[in-house]
């Protein structure tokens, strides 16, 4: 019996190959990833395709607003960058900015599954999505309060 998530996921690759000339490996025990120098997407092999397709079409979304002119300039919203190899929110200009970053990935991505007819788990991709934004927010709250976190002290003006 065929996987219809392993075809959509070979559509996916098999576009970003041909549009932006984007590697996609899948590898035991790695964290699902971009590599905008590299032009190579890791995609974690221990979890079922339906959770492959979900985190692929998550990272064509970083792909489509690093390489896509158009894309780019719909969703960047600030000049301030967040270095994901640092792995440390050193502001909330960071974190606001990573936050937009990772929401506009999912964005993206679904609306070109979307277009490319792939079919996905709507449920499970609600669910990654607020798992990814959560832990997001935990670890840039994490990283800015420090082990203060107290709600009230988040200043918004
Ligand atoms: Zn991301």
């Amino acid at each position: 019996m065929s996987n219809q998530y392993k075809e959509g996921f070979d559509i996916l690759k098999n576009y970003l190959k041909e549009k932006y000339e984007v590697k996609t490996i899948l590898l035991n025990n790695v964290d699902d990833a971009w590599y905008p120098e590299l032009k190579n997407i890791f995609i974690n092999k221990n979890y079922a395709w339906r959770e492959r397709l979900i985190a692929l079409l998550h990272e064509s979304g970083h792909v489509q607003m690093d390489l896509d002119s158009f894309s780019f300039y719909k969703m960047k919203i600030s000049h301030v960058d967040f270095d994901y190899a640092s792995d440390y929110i050193k502001s909330k200009d960071q974190f606001v900015y990573l936050l937009n970053e990772e929401l506009a990935a999912w964005n993206l991505g679904k609306k070109l599954a979307d277009s490319l007819s792939i079919a996905i788990d709507e449920k499970r991709l609600q669910k990654c999505i607020t798992n990814c934004i959560m832990s997001y927010v935990k670890f840039g709250l994490k990283n800015i309060y420090k082990n203060t976190i107290d709600v009230d002290s988040i200043l918004i003006k």
